[in-house]
């Protein structure tokens, strides 16, 4: 197992790297990139082909096969994050709740024991007199009462500290886990991740070295080993709320970052035929369901609804 931060982002980006090895020779890699990233033309999919290029990763994937693609964004906010979590009729559970210890992306374990606390909660209320009652209105107090709690609140200021850049948010890091020990007095809150970008015009461009097919790959290659099938003709489940702001204001300020964050290549600026008019093309049947559009999309002009039947990315090995 390996864990790595940083390279190839730059120090005032937030992401890491994760390396596991399997049983039969099989290698799970992935590449977190902090969705507050702040140049509109960095592309995730594309720090994570460099990624593996660093001459000490490299040697793990000469001579391998891909297998198996995907894409998913991180419940970040942690604890000062978690909304109202129940309401008539349901209650939320794990990742969906913000459950996530996020410095060290495990969640498995607060999933399960968010469903153990939900169960508890619905059974009380099922046995009680009010069981005819729609709400469990008790569970957030049975998880505030348990380790989960605990557990979320004691890191709840390691990912926010990072702020300060790599360097700064390693130095927070070592000072409330080891000093602090999770009890600092104060808490850090959030921004929204689409505020942070920058106007194309001011923030550096990186060029990407084109993908070798061994060891790097593109985007459209990667989506098919996702097995993701949706039927062309369904409605569009990428909803645009004002057409026009692709272009007038995403183009024209943040150079169209959807085109670089989306890592199935959902998003493209096309120019038809003879005409010179840039519009965007969605071609949403590639979609893997990771919800970035919809959280980084710099005019919250995007909102991602569950497409038709069954037809998302399906992961048979996870
Ligand atoms: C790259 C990565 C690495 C991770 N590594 C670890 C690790 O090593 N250890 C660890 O403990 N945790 C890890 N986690 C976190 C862990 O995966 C999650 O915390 C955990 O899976 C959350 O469980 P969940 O049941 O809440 O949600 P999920 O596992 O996301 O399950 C939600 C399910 O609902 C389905 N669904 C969504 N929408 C619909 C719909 N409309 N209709 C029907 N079904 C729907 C989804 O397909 C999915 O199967 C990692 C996460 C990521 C992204
Ligand atoms: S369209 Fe949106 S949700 Fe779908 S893969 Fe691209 S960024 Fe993710």
């Amino acid at each position: 197992m390996v864990h790595t931060v940083g390279w190839p982002l730059s120090s005032d980006t937030y992401g890491g790297s994760f390396i596991y090895h399997l049983e039969d020779n099989q290698v799970a890699v992935g590449f977190v990139v902090g969705l507050d990233y702040t140049n509109p033309h960095l592309s995730p999919f594309e720090e994570f082909q460099r990624f593996k290029t660093h001459p000490k990763i490299r040697p793990t994937f000469e001579g391998g096969r891909r297998i198996a693609y995907g894409a998913r964004a991180l419940s970040e906010g942690g604890i000062q994050s978690i909304p109202k979590l129940t309401f008539p009729g349901g209650l939320l559970v794990g990742d969906t709740a913000g459950f996530l210890n996020v410095p060290k992306i495990k969640g498995t374990h607060t999933a399960m024991k968010s469903g153990i606390a939900a169960a508890e909660a619905v059974s009380a209320l099922l046995a009680s007199d009010a069981g005819g009652a729609l709400e469990a209105s008790d569970y957030r107090a049975r998880l505030e009462a348990s380790w989960l709690w605990d557990e979320l609140a004691r890191v709840r200021n390691i990912r926010p500290s990072f702020r300060w850049g790599l360097w700064g948010g390693i130095a927070y890091a070592g000072l409330d886990t080891y000093l602090l020990r999770g009890k600092a007095p104060w808490t850090m809150h959030h921004h929204a991740d689409h505020e942070g970008l920058r106007k194309a015009s001011e923030a550096p461009r990186i060029e990407y070295p084109k993908p070798d097919g061994s060891i790097s790959f593109d985007r459209l290659s990667s989506v098919f080993l996702s097995s993701t099938i949706h039927e062309e003709d369904q409605p569009v489940h990428l909803r645009i709320v004002d057409e026009r702001v692709p272009v007038t204001v995403n183009l024209a300020e943040f150079d169209a970052p959807e085109q670089r964050y989306c890592p199935a290549g959902v998003y493209e600026i096309v120019h038809d035929g003879d005409v010179d008019e840039p519009r965007l093309q969605i071609n949403a049947q590639n979609c893997v369901h990771c919800k970035t559009c919809d959280i980084k999309d710099p005019s919250q002009n995007i909102t991602w609804v569950t497409p038709e039947g069954g037809g998302g990315p399906n992961y048979p090995n996870m």
